[in-house]
């Protein structure tokens, strides 16, 4: 098993500039290398959207808001302009990186116009300052207003450390994690159109239900406080769900960030699919998202009155999202109308029962019971003559709820026998609706 680092994604640093300046070289360096986190848990299908990565103890997420494409002869122009706009409007500081070989350029001064005024907090990076007679270069960019540029060489990773401590000292505090609220944090995800606003007046409209807006919560999220049976929800960046007409408000990209926002700040997902037009890829990629950040998930397959139904259905549909999905198959499934209503009341339900569970807490001895019974059963993996020791598991954390597994040698752990674990202690226990997080340590 990788390295784990803890990396609360508190905070989104975007990347921009023009093409060819270095932005991915730059993304990668700040990804990879020494700097690296990413992820522990296999399987997941990853691009270069976005990252986890830390600094000094301090965890982010950086994206790379390079590569929206919207086609036609000025494309780079407006795709440079997009590229700005959702990085001013989702990001919570900028890396604005330019050549230092090519010097300032109109475009740079366009966006440099764009950043001054939006009054974000931004970085200025001047990129290819590979060997010390470039450092020179670097001055011209106070032209653009932005303060200090730093000197960076992306490709041969100079400067790099210098321009983390200024982009993390411009985020804001660290989220602790700790709702203001007693109440059960919900995220509706999916791609445009398949009915998530539709859902939520919904649900927001159900009898029994008594809505208020929390005022003041991040920017332009706005989130709704809700209560149902004693039961008090939280639905995350209910503007989001809004259609605002912008240009690249309907660029997958662009979705996919909002949903990540969301995400981050959620403890259940609701992942809205639509039942005529089925799985996309861009489904299970946020839904990767929503697992790697530990939350508790749900698959709501909406519009369910338009498809065509047999008693069988249902059942192949499910399927069907257990192999798409292989990497959440604990997620339940739940088939709903938002336009009839159909089921809708079963989601908040669902939403309870997998929060509670996402929350869970085993005893040390009752885990420790479970995991000697697994062991008998199927004993560890050896490698040249050497087996696997496990000497005792703890749940060392909830939501998700995480285990530890001391070992002898964490070397001779296989995937596949993690796997076999996790299985068991969901056997045991439950968990539906949950991902786990198995870490083995070496015993001192
Ligand atoms: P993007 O279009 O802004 O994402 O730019 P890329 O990261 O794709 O880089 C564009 C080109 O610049 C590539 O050929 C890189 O190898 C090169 N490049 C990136 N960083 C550096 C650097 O620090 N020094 C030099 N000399 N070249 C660089
Ligand atoms: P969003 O982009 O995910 O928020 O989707 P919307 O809620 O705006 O819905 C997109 C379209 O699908 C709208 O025309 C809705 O009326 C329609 N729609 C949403 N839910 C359902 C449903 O359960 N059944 C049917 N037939 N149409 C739906």
């Amino acid at each position: 098993m990788g390295k784990v680092v803890k990396a609360m994604p508190g905070g989104l640093v975007a990347i921009v500039g023009r093409p060819n300046v270095g932005k991915s070289t730059l993304f990668n360096r700040i990804v990879g290398g020494r700097i690296a986190i990413v992820e522990d848990k296999p399987g997941v299908t990853r691009d270069r959207l976005y990252a986890l990565a830390s600094w000094n103890g301090r965890g982010f997420r950086i994206i790379d808001t390079g590569g929206l494409d919207f086609g036609g002869s000025d494309a780079i122009v407006k795709s440079i302009r997009a590229q700005v706009e959702l990085a001013l409007e989702e990001a919570d500081a900028v890396i604005f990186l330019v050549d230092g070989i090519s010097g300032i350029t109109p475009a740079d001064e366009e966006i440099a116009g764009r950043l001054r005024r939006a009054g974000k907090p931004v970085v200025l990076a001047v990129n290819k300052l590979d060997n010390p007679n470039r450092m020179i270069a670097q001055y011209e960019f106070f032209r653009l207003g932005l303060g200090d540029p730093f000197p960076i060489s992306a490709e041969h990773g100079l400067g790099i450390g210098d321009l983390l401590d200024a982009v993390v000292r411009r985020l804001p505090p660290e989220d602790t994690g700790e709702p203001d609220h007693d109440a059960i944090r919900v995220a509706v995800i999916g791609r445009p159109n398949v009915g998530k606003s539709s859902l939520v007046n919904r649900l927001l409209g159900e009898e029994r239900v008594l809505v208020s807006e929390i005022p003041g919560t991040t920017r332009d999220a706005v989130d709704t406080l809700f209560e149902r049976e004693g039961h008090s929800f939280i639905l995350i960046d209910t503007a989001g769900l809004r259609k605002r007409g912008r240009v690249w408000e309907d660029t997958e990209k662009y979705s996919v960030l909002r949903a990540l926002r969301a995400i981050d700040r959620s403890d259940v997902c609701l992942l809205v699919i639509d039942g005529k037009q089925g799985i996309a890829e861009q489904d299970k990629r946020v839904a990767g998202y929503a697992v790697d950040a530990g939350r508790a998930v749900a698959v709501v397959v909406n519009k369910w009155d338009l498809v065509e139904k047999d008693d069988k259905t249902a059942v192949r549909m499910t399927e069907e999202i257990r192999q798409e999905f292989a990497f959440m198959t604990w997620a339940p499934v739940v088939f709903v109308s938002a336009k009839t209503g159909q089921r809708v009341g079963r989601i908040l339900d669902l939403v309870v029962q997998i929060a509670e569970q996402h929350a869970m807490r085993m005893p040390t001895a009752t885990v420790n019971r479970v995991v000697e019974d697994a062991v008998q059963r199927v004993p560890p993996p050896s490698d040249k003559g050497r087996r696997l020791r496990l000497y005792y598991a703890s749940q060392v954390g909830v939501k998700p709820p995480t285990f530890v597994f001391f070992v002898n040698d964490p070397e001779l752990m296989h995937f596949s026998y993690i796997r076999y674990l996790e299985n068991q202690l969901r056997s045991a226990f439950g968990f539906e609706g949950t991902p786990l997080r198995l870490l083995i340590r070496q015993r001192k």
